[in-house]
This record gives C-alpha cells, sequence and structure tokens, in this order.
C-alpha cells in the first residue's frame, strides 16, 4: 500500500493518504480544509485555490537530522525528600 504524505497548505498539518484516487476528498483534521484530487493536483475547496501534490507531499529527508527532542536541558530536581530511616 502507497502511502502518501502531504501538508495541509492552509495550516501545515501533515496529512497521511493511505488512498488518492481522482475525485477523493481530503479533510484536513486540524483546519477542516478540504481538498479535491484532480490529477496530480489538489483542489482546495475553501479557496478555489489548486496546489501541486507534489508541491505539498511531505519528505521526510526535508526534515534532514534537527533533533527532535532535546533532553539536555531537562534537569531532574532532586526533591527534598527528609529520609526516615
Ligand atoms: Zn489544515
Amino acid at each position: 500500500m502507497v502511502v502518501k504524505v502531504i501538508r495541509c497548505p492552509s495550516c501545515g498539518e501533515v496529512l497521511e493518504l493511505t488512498d488518492m484516487y481522482e475525485g477523493m476528498e481530503i479533510q484536513c483534521e486540524l483546519c477542516g480544509l478540504v481538498m479535491i484530487v484532480k490529477d496530480d493536483e489538489l483542489l482546495a475547496l475553501d479557496t478555489n485555490e489548486v496546489y501541486s501534490i507534489e508541491s505539498l507531499a511531505f519528505e521526510e529527508e526535508e526534515e534532514e537530522d534537527r533533533d527532535e527532542f532535546e533532553d539536555e536541558d531537562y534537569y531532574d530536581y532532586e526533591y527534598d525528600y527528609d529520609y526516615e530511616d
């Protein structure tokens, strides 16, 4: 199964499409934008704007090697427990 990953042209939310066919409706869960698949383009119903699917395609390579979560600045503060033996 081919999974196409695109970014919502409105809000940038990453949308995973497990299928894509002519006339298919895609709705962004975040902003609610509805797009229709037309050939290799997406027609946004709200604005009537047309976006090339390739231009919206989310490619992991673009992310490069940036660290998503850096824990280095996280300090595990010691609690002031009163140990009573
Ligand atoms: Zn969106």
